[in-house]
Formats: structure tokens, sequence, C-alpha cells
């Protein structure tokens, strides 16, 4: 099932995410529901306040980009991430544009590490602790901000915020329309 996407302004998109346990009422269903969702949103990554429920899962996908050949991988890449940790950052930082489903049509570089030591359990609670780096790591950044209740734009510098101030408070008051189905946000 496609669920709707909460947008920008939402108040559980500024809300700390609950960890969850294996027995959370549901879960392989939302995951399924997460997948298809951000598919049919054309995304890359999905984290659960995006779909109105403030818990510690993100699912993403991609299809790896190969420099040597300058193509896309046929096989995707999945990862479903249930209580993510960043234990530590490696190496530099570099910037890379991101996009988010909930801030439509505003597209910013972010300057982020390369490469983590990541902590998650996946979807059968099998626990991990990896040293990630390419898209995968980028990603996972991106949505484990939306656990802690931030959003990409929050790290631009304060001349960038400024420069998109406007289309932000479109996007919180409905006025910017998505190709995909996005939750009303309740007016305040
Ligand atoms: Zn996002």
């Amino acid at each position: 099932m496609i669920l709707p996407i909460v947008g920008y302004g939402d108040p559980i998109l500024r809300k700390e995410a609950q960890p969850i346990t294996a027995d959370y009422q549901g879960l392989d269903q939302l995951i399924d529901d997460m997948f298809e969702t951000m598919y049919s949103a054309d995304g890359v990554g999905l984290a659960a306040p995006q779909i109105d429920r403030s818990i510690q899962l993100v699912v993403i996908g991609f299809r790896p980009y190969d420099e040597k050949t300058d193509t896309y991988s046929e096989n995707e890449e999945r990862h479903v991430l249930i209580n993510p940790e960043i234990i530590e950052e490696k190496g530099e930082k570099e910037y890379f544009n991101e996009g988010c489903l909930s801030i439509p049509d505003i597209h910013e570089d972010v300057l982020r590490p390369k490469s983590i030591v990541l902590h998650w359990f996946d979807e059968n609670f099998d626990e991990h602790e990896e040293l990630i780096d390419g898209m995968f790591a980028r990603v996972a950044q991106h949505e484990i901000d939306h656990l802690h209740g931030k959003v990409f734009t929050d790290r631009l510098s304060p001349l960038r915020k400024t420069m998109i101030k406007r289309k932000l408070n479109d996007v919180a008051t409905g006025k910017v329309h998505a190709k995909y189905r996005m939750k009303r946000t309740s007016k305040r």
C-alpha cells in the first residue's frame, strides 16, 4: 500500500523517533509499504516519520553507480535500518546534491562524511556493525537525521537557508504539489 508522505512543516518531522523491538505490530507489512511508497515516489530512502510514524525505521533502495563503466547496476541494493546509530564518522567530508520526498522541488549540496561506522538491526532483527561508504552511507545519514528531528536543509549555510526560505514556506503551507500523494499538514 502506498502511504501519503508527510511534508516539511509537520511537527512529526521535528520529533525524536522511538526505537522499536522485534514484536512491533505489523512490522513486515510496514516495511513493504515503505518500500512501495518510496519507489512510487522515485525516492532512494524513506524514514518512518515521513509516513507519520515516529519510530526508528528506515528503508533504502538504489541502483549502485559504477564509475568505471559510467552506468547504473542492474541489481538494486536494498537496506532496512532499524534503530540505526552512527558510531563513528570516517574520512573526509564531501558535498553531494540531496533532495527529500518531504521537501519537494528543493535540491541542495550537503556536506557529510564520506564513510561512517554504522550499527543497526535489519528486517530480521539481525545485528550489524559495518564501515559503510558511497551511496549507502550518504542516504543512511540523510535518513537517520529524520529519526532525530532533522532535515537536510538544516545543514545548509545561513546564506543558502535564507535563499530557500520562501520555497520551504511554500512547502509548509501546502503550496507545492508533488507528483506523489502527500499528507495534508494541519493548519497552524
Ligand atoms: Zn528526507
